[in-house]
């Protein structure tokens, strides 16, 4: 077994020990593979072990590694910043988004959908560290938004995604996820799912009830 892989095992059996504290059903949280910064052929490698989602942040990266992975049914979760002009790539090639926050982009995101690809299944980010300057919604203005992006036709909303301050506690951050989540889910009249928890935190977030967390350096290594 390749390192990527050991590591990537390691990481699955930290999920499983997680869901077991939290006292969750196995397989209920749900593990992106965060490639970015790394070579299609480690993908390549943990599709081989049965790895299905990855992540990726940086668009022109990810359109070069999604074409020479044509030929494996993965599914692609965007979770960088998206600038206007990359939504129509964002929107055409990937079947995920965890970091829409604002109905601008949403809207974009929602008429450059193919038609023949079915809904682009997205998540709000939500701005929980304080830093008016940091990517995410607000927390007064995700309901309003959420009500929003629940109209768009080719977008499917699934839930609210967070990225704690480095160094912070992320305990409290995603403990108001969750609280979101629930109050927004509660008008909507739907669960809504969390993405949150990375390499350092994933213990925390399942704790606080992530369903998604996005794991990179700890699978990969350090990016370059
Ligand atoms: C890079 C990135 C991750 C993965 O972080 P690691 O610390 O490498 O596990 C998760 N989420 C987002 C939004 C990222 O940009």
């Amino acid at each position: 077994m390749s390192q990527v892989q050991s590591r990537y095992r390691r990481v699955l059996d930290r999920v499983a020990r997680a869901e077991r504290a939290a006292g969750r059903a196995a397989g209920s949280v749900r593990l992106i593979a965060v490639s970015k910064r790394h070579p299609a052929g480690q993908v390549r490698q943990l599709a081989a072990l049965g790895q299905r989602h990855f992540g990726e942040s940086y668009v022109q990266e990810a359109l070069d590694k999604l074409a020479q992975l044509q030929d494996l049914p993965l599914t692609w979760h965007f979770i960088g910043p998206i600038q206007s002009n990359k939504t129509r790539a964002i929107a055409t090639h990937f079947h995920w988004v965890h970091s829409v926050d604002r109905l601008k982009i949403a809207i974009r995101l929602s008429e450059q959908r193919p038609e023949a690809a079915g809904p682009l299944q997205v998540l709000l980010q939500v701005n929980l560290s304080g830093e008016p300057q940091k990517a995410g919604v607000a927390p007064d203005q995700v309901l309003p938004l959420a009500q929003a992006v629940n109209r768009l036709p080719r977008l499917h909303l699934q839930g609210l995604m967070t990225l704690p301050r480095k160094g912070d506690d992320p305990m409290p951050v995603f403990g108001a996820l969750a609280r979101l989540g629930e109050e927004i889910g509660a008008v909507l009249e739907r669960p809504l799912r969390l993405s949150m928890g990375m390499s350092g935190d994933l213990e925390q977030a399942i704790a606080a009830g992530a369903h998604w967390v996005r794991v990179g350096e700890d699978i990969f290594g350090p990016r370059g």
